[in-house]
């Protein structure tokens, strides 16, 4: 397992055009209707005219803003991993800071940071902008980041049947740095390890060295 392949998930270059921040293909199966009811609903409920003239186009607008960040409800994460390559590498192959959004299913306030994939393939090889595009899918709905990382991890094991998978994921929550107990800054980091690197702690040794930088 030695000279690793590291990319850096934020090179824009790594990424091929429909990579861009378009909507997912999901969103268009939102209701959006509903949602902007009940937005002027929730107005109401808090003190506020729904119909003065700065909140006359806000349900709208939060409408279609919720149709972009579940939009990845609709979609199947799965079928990105489905473009693999068959190539012989067999070293590891990671890719830091694939930064994401998602949206903290208790509270519904989002949370965002980076995810770090890290893969020992057994033959199955996926570009890294496939790799951002499952993290895009698996954010993009509500979300807990536990089962977010827990999501990614089993997808990579079970499409590419890699060896080894490893996902670390950092996030700051805003359920936590703007209400509750008000802790800005604070960050949330979660880990998932499948096959060598669940079993061989040299393994993960490796791949959590190689992630944060030699210590
Ligand atoms: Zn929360």
């Amino acid at each position: 397992m030695s000279d690793p392949v590291e990319m850096n998930g934020s090179l824009a270059g790594e990424l091929d055009s429909d990579d861009r921040a378009s909507p997912p293909a999901g969103a268009k199966q939102v209701d959006q209707p509903r949602i902007e009811r009940a937005v002027r609903e929730i107005l109401a409920a808090v003190g506020e005219d729904p119909d003065r003239e700065g909140l006359r186009e806000t349900p709208g607008r939060v409408a279609r803003m919720y149709a972009e960040l579940f939009g990845g409800l609709h979609e199947d994460p799965r079928l990105h991993l489905r473009k693999f390559f068959t190539e012989k590498y067999d070293e590891v192959v990671l890719v830091k800071d694939i930064s994401f959004n998602s949206m903290c299913e208790h509270h519904m306030l989002p949370f965002m940071g980076k995810a770090h994939i890290g893969y020992l393939p057994a033959g199955r090889v996926i570009g890294l902008s496939k790799l951002a595009r499952v993290v895009e899918s698996v954010a993009r709905r509500p979300q807990v980041q536990e089962r977010m990382t827990e999501t990614i991890a089993d997808l990579l094991v079970e499409e590419l049947e890699a060896k080894g998978v490893a996902v670390v994921v950092e996030a700051s929550h805003s359920c936590m740095t703007i209400r509750g107990i008000r802790k800005p800054g604070s960050v949330c980091v979660t880990s998932a390890m499948r096959g060598i690197f669940r079993s061989h702690l040299s393994s993960r040794s490796e791949i959590m060295t190689l992630i944060y930088g030699k210590v």
